[in-house]
């Protein structure tokens, strides 16, 4: 392991992880020209039964890395809505007509385990750019010695990194190889995930959701932890609830996902005695009823340490009231594809990583923030939070508030060479500051460079 100014050269990746970062990370660097091999502690990585969304700034790299979008089976969402709790009324409404126009790309909402295949393929298979990435499963790491790169895992093997990235998840081990603590507690709200079966909804002769094409919820308005979170995907064939409400009336904290049985739908109905019964009918019908335990991270310190770096959850996980763990995995991944690619990379990992810290972190942490404030006040989620003239509109600060704007005008490659630039004492002259285009009028008023600072 070292740091060697030699000009770019191939490195002996090693991730941690064969998740959704995990896989994005493994495309990346492949597509660089790096031999990668992930190491993943279950058999088979595999993934959940719910929806995941990922916004056009997850979406633009699932492009540039030629990932066959179609075999994730996305519905294309045209709407965010919320929705009064009681009556089903939409109370504030954000239209995506003009997303893709905008943004150059669209909303994608994949179902988890067809997104976790997608992007494994792209990271496996022969075809594509650099070498196919080497999946080995029964892997979980143990301990990491950060100044050889030799990795321990629990089944007692060992295998040797140049660069390791750590994609373990929420409970990471890496981190904990790096010396970061995390500072904790469990949320103040818990969550049920239910699936239900479009056709059987349709069938029993309850509203047809799907149509709508949209991110929809119900209730979440300020103070309250009472939320619904409606997204179809497979192609609108599967609505995926999240049902949100205030930890005392259930408490999932040492429960995880997959070691948990399915609840019964008596428990997925109590906290909801009031809510609208169009989207009660269809809790009723509510299948694979889990628990998603929830914890509030602080922000860690750090990235990396020598040639080790975090990506995804296992450095900055976050509440899942923005929608956008995965798509600032993906980001992550993204940032050490340029980062290791043949345009930057001067054989120097210190360097490199020095410079993805300085680019991931604040802009993760800014969105784990917002996503802990989106707990309990919808209009501080991305979208919501430029719709100023609903009649319930409140946030923390107007000119701060994250929005889509932020999310989406941002530019990875401008961020990197303004960070590479400090890193080297050279100077940057481009018009944009940590990604984002001095002169940029956010939904706030509020200027990128004059009276807003990313
Ligand atoms: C039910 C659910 C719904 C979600 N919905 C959304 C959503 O709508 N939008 C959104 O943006 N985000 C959502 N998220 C969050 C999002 O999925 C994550 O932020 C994102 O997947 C980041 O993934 P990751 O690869 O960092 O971690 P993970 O997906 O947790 O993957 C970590 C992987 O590492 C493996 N692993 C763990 N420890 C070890 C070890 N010691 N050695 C080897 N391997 C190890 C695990 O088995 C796993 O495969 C959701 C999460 C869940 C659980």
């Amino acid at each position: 392991m070292g740091s060697h100014v030699t000009g770019w050269r191939r490195l002996n990746v090693g991730v941690i992880g064969g998740g959704i970062g995990g896989m994005s990370v493994a495309i990346a660097l492949r597509r660089a020209g790096h031999e990668v091999t992930i190491y993943e502690k279950a058999d088979f990585a595999g993934e959940v039964g719910a929806s995941v969304s990922c916004a056009a700034n997850g979406t633009r790299w699932l492009h540039e890395w030629d990932v066959d979008v179609a075999r994730g089976d996305p519905v294309v969402l045209k709407k965010l809505i919320n929705r009064d709790w009681k009556t089903g009324e939409p109370v504030s409404v954000y239209d995506l007509d003009d997303y893709e126009a905008r943004w150059g790309h669209v909303y994608n909402m994949f179902h988890r385990q067809y997104m976790h295949r997608m992007l494994k393929d792209a990271a496996l298979q022969d075809t594509g750019k650099g070498a196919p990435a080497m999946l080995v499963v029964n892997h979980a790491c143990e301990a990491i010695d950060l100044a050889s790169g030799v990795i321990t895992f629990r089944n007692g093997a060992t295998a040797q990194h140049e660069l390791i990235v750590g994609a373990d998840g929420i409970g990471s081990v890496v981190r904990g190889c790096l010396g970061i603590t995390p500072a904790k507690r469990p949320a103040d709200s818990s969550c049920l995930h239910a699936n239900v079966d479009t056709q059987q909804a349709v069938a029993a002769g309850l509203v047809d959701y799907s149509q709508d094409a949209a991110l929809e919820y119900w209730g979440g308005q300020e103070g309250t932890f009472d939320k619904i979170v409606l997204s179809p995907c497979n192609g609108g064939k599967l609505l995926s609830y999240y049902c949100f409400f205030p930890r005392a009336k259930g408490d999932y904290v040492n429960q995880s996902w997959s070691d948990s049985a399915d609840r019964p739908v008596e428990e997925l109905l109590g906290p909801y005695p009031n809510l609208d019964a169009n989207v009660r009918l269809h809790l009723a019908i509510g299948k694979e009823i889990r628990p998603w335990r929830l914890w509030v991270h602080e922000p860690y310190p750090y990235l990396f340490r020598g040639a080790v770096c975090l990506l995804g959850d296992a450095g900055h996980p976050m509440m899942p009231h923005q929608s956008q763990g995965a798509c600032m995995a993906i980001e992550d991944a993204a940032a050490l594809g340029i980062l290791f690619g043949p345009r930057y990379f001067q054989g120097d990992i210190d360097e490199a990583l020095a410079v993805y810290n300085a680019i991931r972190l604040p802009r993760a942490t800014r969105v784990q923030q917002a996503a802990a404030k989106a707990a309990y006040n919808i209009n501080e989620r991305i979208g919501f939070s430029a719709n100023k003239s609903t009649a319930t509109y409140k946030v923390e600060d107007e000119k701060r508030v994250l929005t889509i704007e932020e999310m989406n005008a941002y530019d990875m490659y401008k961020d990197i060479e303004e960070q590479l630039a400090a890193q080297r004492g050279e100077l940057f002259t481009a018009n944009f500051i940590k990604g984002l285009p001095i002169g940029l009028e956010l939904p706030s008023g509020a200027v990128v460079g004059k009276d807003f600072f990313p």
